[in-house]
């Protein structure tokens, strides 16, 4: 399969691509040369970026990270909450919709998508998350957290073990929230019931969840089976070995990278192999940037064309948005140049801003 050759020159205008070509670049546009340009990465699920924990950053440790993220390609993000008491999600709101509106007034700081919810209606699955906090869906919480929060809560992990009846699936999607399986040893039948319902991502597939066994598929066989479902992936390889990593991305069109990069937290994790752990050895997120995620990628033998798309194109489009993650014109001017053999990133645009690396 040959693919079509790739965008050689991006001509900006403001903050938005107005123009794009194959060959023989204008002299006002942006000419990759011996690069690939590719649209700005999109992190459905980073909890935090070297210190700066987004559970409970300051604004200007928003500012930091967001210039950290966009320096390693990060042009949009969700920053993402794990599970935690339910009286103190107002509060983490808060902040990060502040922080979210202050970004837009910002030049070359990546957009806050909104929020991605892990938790806290987790299932039998749950990795780091504190199990005592672990609980059944709210419906009543959930709505009240939609209606303070109008359109910030972006994404919502959830497991069937504490939604049986798919409600909360089905509140959280008639009110545009994506909603994501995770951290659940749902069967497939049950992953396939609550695709059904409405869900339409699987939370780092292969971690948090049963085993793909070959005659008890479970959820990470319904992510990879059923295209509905996007499944997303941790390639730090750590958290998935290469050639399940390798399986996955050849099965599945939509698959989606994400870090899950949590800040260095020295007290309660320890890092080791470029990951997180808990004290008792439990994976407690990486500390992957997207950058190298797409390298990871490429080494493992996929085209730098399809890192990219894992990487930008397929979140974006998994959470509805048409205005990045591709090429196009009048798509925003969040650009990449990337080593077409190695993937290593080289450049970052952020709304038509040249951000310093
Ligand atoms: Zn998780």
């Amino acid at each position: 399969m040959t693919e079509p050759a790739p965008v050689s020159w991006v001509r900006v205008d403001g903050e938005c691509i107005a123009g794009v070509g194959t060959r023989g670049a204008p002299a006002d546009a942006i000419d990759a040369g011996n690069l690939r340009i590719a649209p700005g990465f999109v992190d459905l699920q980073v909890n935090g970026v070297d210190d700066v924990d987004f559970a409970r950053a300051s604004p200007d440790e928003f500012v930091r990270a967001g210039r950290t993220l966009a320096a390693h390609g990060v042009t949009a993000y969700c920053p993402t909450i794990c599970t935690a008491p339910l009286d103190t999600y107002d509060a983490m709101l808060d902040a990060i919709g502040a922080a979210r509106r202050a970004a837009k007034e910002l030049p070359g700081l990546p957009e806050i998508l909104g929020v991605h919810l892990e938790g806290p209606f987790l299932g039998d699955a749950p990795g780091a998350h504190p199990v005592d906090l672990i609980r059944s869906v709210d419906l009543d919480w959930i709505r009240a957290v939609l209606d303070r929060h109008p359109g910030l809560v972006r994404i919502v992990t959830v497991a069937p073990e504490a939604d049986p009846g798919f409600e909360a699936i089905r509140l959280l999607r008639a009110n545009g929230v994506v909603v994501a399986l995770g951290h659940s040893r749902a069967d497939f039948e049950t992953a396939r019931r609550a695709a059904d319902a409405g869900a339409t991502m699987v939370t780092h597939c292969f971690n948090g969840m049963g085993p793909l066994h070959h005659r008890d598929p479970g959820l990470a066989g319904a992510a990879l089976d059923d295209d509905r479902l996007t499944p997303t992936l941790i390639p730090d390889l750590v958290h998935v070995h290469p050639a399940v990593l390798r399986l996955a991305v050849a099965r599945k069109p939509n698959v989606a990278v994400v870090t899950d990069a949590v800040a260095a937290d020295g007290a309660h994790t320890i890092a080791r192999d470029g990951a997180a752990f808990l004290p008792d050895g439990t994976l407690a997120g990486s500390r992957l940037h997207m950058d190298r995620a797409v390298h990871n990628v490429v080494q493992l033998g996929f085209s730098v064309a399809r890192a990219v798309e894992m990487t930008s194109t397929v979140p974006a489009s998994l959470l509805g948005l048409e205005d990045r993650g591709r090429l196009t014109i009048g798509a925003r001017a969040d650009l990449v140049t990337v080593d077409p053999d190695s993937g290593e990133l080289r450049d970052v645009w952020v709304r038509g801003t040249l951000v310093a690396r």
